[in-house]
Parts: structure tokens; sequence; C-alpha cells
């Protein structure tokens, strides 16, 4: 209760400072409104959750899940409901990681993608499928290209730190911000793409002004802003056709010959789309759809409207309707994701709004850096994410994340526009009609 009071008499000399009390008096607001032993049911029935479902997906049985998942649910509605006072309860949670984002913008935006996004995949996928690339690549090959690679894309090692994990991630900030990736001996652009992409994350962490460390301000503003830094490094500028240029030839010195024929092909290859049940598999053009039938479920699942019985017949349906072919196993469906087992609600939507809001700036961008694809052809990315640090990542939490991204775009507010030209764009040309 001191610290509530603290809060609502501080006043801030600046905007800096204004910044640090919207963001201490957000987290604090919302921990107050969620009394504590709901607090304590939710983090002791999601870590029981996490194991059955950890279970159930090795079984491929979404009834094993459904129980304990109606449970959650239960829980997260209250919590919803709490953290609403009055209004829109799965708004509430959105809030917890895209703070001020509303719940209706998102499902426009959406709305306005997912008809383009599928007569896209659906000429796609049309067309002969393409091979991936083919071989056994040398792990300390992979690595030593990965780490070249994070340092072209600006990510200070005096700083930070690169290790093998199970799953590629980014943790820490500032001074200390470390990422994991993967190798995988017949697909290094596993291990090449995810590193790029945790090096998008950790540069954001690495890029804010020193005056905020240690300070609420000092970290990313938001899960989608953080998304869009990751999303532009791996996708705008580490799969353009420039940027392959540079990538074909490196990955000739370091493997011999790679089985690809030429830079175009390997441009192909690098964006190749393909069938697939699985989200954090999916090419460009498929992810949003995986994000966008997440979203329309959990919000259903939040506003009663869906019923955790009636779940997996109704991800197996939307799979289907917009993906072109069927789901086999839960595993492969319903069960694939461990959010939900971990109460993580709301937090779906913001991969999708990451590449919406790269897509902004990347069309901001290109028009600022006109020389850009002869510099990304060398291999040399710096004056791109030069950009991004000048006008992104070093505010940190300084300013809303909508205000984040409208301010680096010259005050345009964010939509679908940018991504989806973007993506019919370079596709289209991949995949004429
Ligand atoms: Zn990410």
């Amino acid at each position: 209760p001191r610290l509530g009071e603290w809060l609502a008499s501080a006043e801030a000399p600046d905007e800096g400072g204004a910044a640090q009390l919207r963001l201490l008096r957000h987290d604090h607001e919302r921990a107050l409104r969620v009394p504590g032993d709901l607090a304590t049911a939710l983090a002791r029935l999601t870590s029981h959750a996490q194991g059955v479902w950890a279970e159930a997906r090795a079984a491929d049985d979404f009834a094993a899940f459904a129980p304990v998942l109606r449970d959650v649910l239960r829980l997260k509605r209250e919590e919803g409901a709490a953290l609403a006072a009055g209004s829109d309860p799965y708004e509430a949670l959105l809030d917890g990681f895209e703070p001020g984002a509303r719940a209706d913008d998102l499902q426009a935006m959406f709305d306005e993608m997912r008809p383009a996004l599928v007569a896209l995949r659906q000429r796609a996928l049309e067309a002969p499928e393409r091979a991936p690339l083919c071989g056994d690549f040398d792990a300390d090959g992979q690595m030593r290209l990965a780490r070249e690679l994070a340092e072209r894309f600006g990510y200070d090692f005096s700083r930070g730190r690169i290790d093998k994990a199970v799953h590629p991630f980014s943790s820490g900030g500032g001074d200390d911000a470390r990422i994991t990736t993967r190798i995988s001996a017949e697909d290094p652009f596993n291990c090449l793409y995810s590193t790029i992409h945790e090096v998008g994350h950790a540069c954001y962490e690495q890029g804010i002004d020193k005056a905020w460390h240690l300070s609420p301000v000092g970290h990313g503003v938001s899960m989608g802003v953080h998304e869009s830094q990751s999303r532009i490094y791996e996708n705008q500028l580490g799969r353009s056709r420039a940027f392959c240029h540079f990538l074909y030839g490196r990955m000739r010195d370091i493997f011999g010959d790679i089985g690809v024929a030429d830079e175009d092909s390997f441009y192909a290859t690098v964006n190749r789309l393909h069938r697939g049940h699985i989200r954090t598999e999916a090419d460009e053009v498929q992810y949003n759809l995986h994000v966008m039938l997440r979203f329309d479920l959990e919000r259903a699942l939040i506003a009663g409207d869906l019923q955790v019985d009636d779940l997996e017949a109704a991800w197996n349906d939307r799979f289907a309707t917009d993906f072109g072919y069927p789901v086999g196993r839960a595993s492969e469906g319903v069960l694939q994701d461990v959010h939900w087992s971990v109460g993580l609600f709301g937090y779906f939507p913001t991969y999708s709004l990451g590449n919406l809001y790269a897509g902004c700036l990347h069309e901001a961008m290109r028009a600022e850096l006109p020389g850009l694809d002869g510099d990304l052809a060398k291999g040399d990315p710096g004056a791109a994410t030069g950009w991004l640090r000048e006008n992104v990542q070093r505010h940190g939490g300084l300013r809303t994340p909508r205000e984040t991204i409208a301010r680096a775009c010259g005050g345009k507010a964010p939509g679908a526009g940018p991504l989806l030209d973007y993506l019919e764009d370079k596709f289209g040309a991949l995949y004429p009609a």
C-alpha cells in the first residue's frame, strides 16, 4: 500500500520520469487487481498443467489435457475479469503483453490480412513444392557462421554470448543480453535464421540508451515491438534477395557445394513456402495464419463462446479452412504450443503484431535508406540496424508500443498495409500466378 501512496504522489520531472511512473503505475495497478489467493492458485495450477500438457502432447491425447485446461481457463477468466474491472477480460490479459493494445483493433487488422494471406498461400502451394536444402552441414561451420552473422547484425559480444540449447531464445538486457541457438545437421537455415531472430531481440535490449539501464524504461516496451525487431532482422533483412546474395557466397565458402545451382534458387529455397502444421516452423506467409487461428480461438474461450470440449474440433476446422489440408494428430494441432497450459492467454497476437510492426518499420526504413540493398549484398546490414537503433531501440519503454512504432514511421499509425504489400511483392514474385 505504501508503494501505491508513493506512486500516487510522485511527480515526474521530465519525459523519462513520466515514462518511469507510467510503467510502474501500470504494473502496480495490475498486481493489486488480482487477489492474492487467485495469483497463488494460478501459479500452482499452471506449473502442474504444463506437465500434463507435455504428457498429453507426447500421447497425442487432447482428452487427457482438457480437464486441466478447463481449470486453467476458469482461473484465467477470473484473472481477466479482475484485471479488466468492468471492461473486456481478454483485452485485460492482452494488456499484460502489449500495453494499450485494443483487441478489436487487432481483430480488424487480422481480418484484413487473413483473406489475402490465404489466397497467397493457396497460389504458392499449387505450384510444385521447392525442395529444402539437402546435405550434412558441419556443426562447427554452422556455429562459426551464426556468430559471424550475429556480429554483422550488430550483436555486441562484449555484452552477451551465444550458446546452444534445445530452443532458441534471448534473455536479459542492458549489459548482459544472451541468446541461444540450435543446430540441425541437415537444415543450417534453422540455426542461422534462429540466430538472426534472437540477435534482433538482443540488439533491441543492447541498443537501449544507457541512461535507462536497470530502470523500467530500460527494456523493450512490449512483446509486439520486441518481435518487430527480431522479425525485421530475420525476414525483411536476413531473407532479402540482397542479403541472400551475400549468404549464398559465405555458405559455399564454409560448406563447399551446398547443392543449390545459383543465387536465385538459393533465394527461393530460403523463402520456400511449404505445407506443415507447426507454427514455429512456418514461413512468413503462413505464420500469421497460425497466429490468427489461436487469437480467434482463445478470445472465444475467454469470452465463454467456445468450450474446451469443442476446442480440438474448432481448431481442426479452422486449420483445414485456412491451410487447405487436415490436422492429423493433436500434437501437430491443438496440443503443439505450450502457451495455454501455462496460462499465456493474450500472448499469441503479439507475434503477428510484431510482423505487422516490422512491415511498417521496413517501409519507413527503405524510404530513408535507398542504398540499403547494396550494403546488404555485401553482408552489411549496419545502416538498417543503425536506423532501428536510432528510431526504435534506444528509446526502450519511453513511449507506448503504438507510439514507439508510429514515431519511427513519421507519425503514421501502424496498420496491416505495409506488411501485406511486402508479402505480396516478395511471394507474388517467387510464386507468380
Ligand atoms: Zn521472437
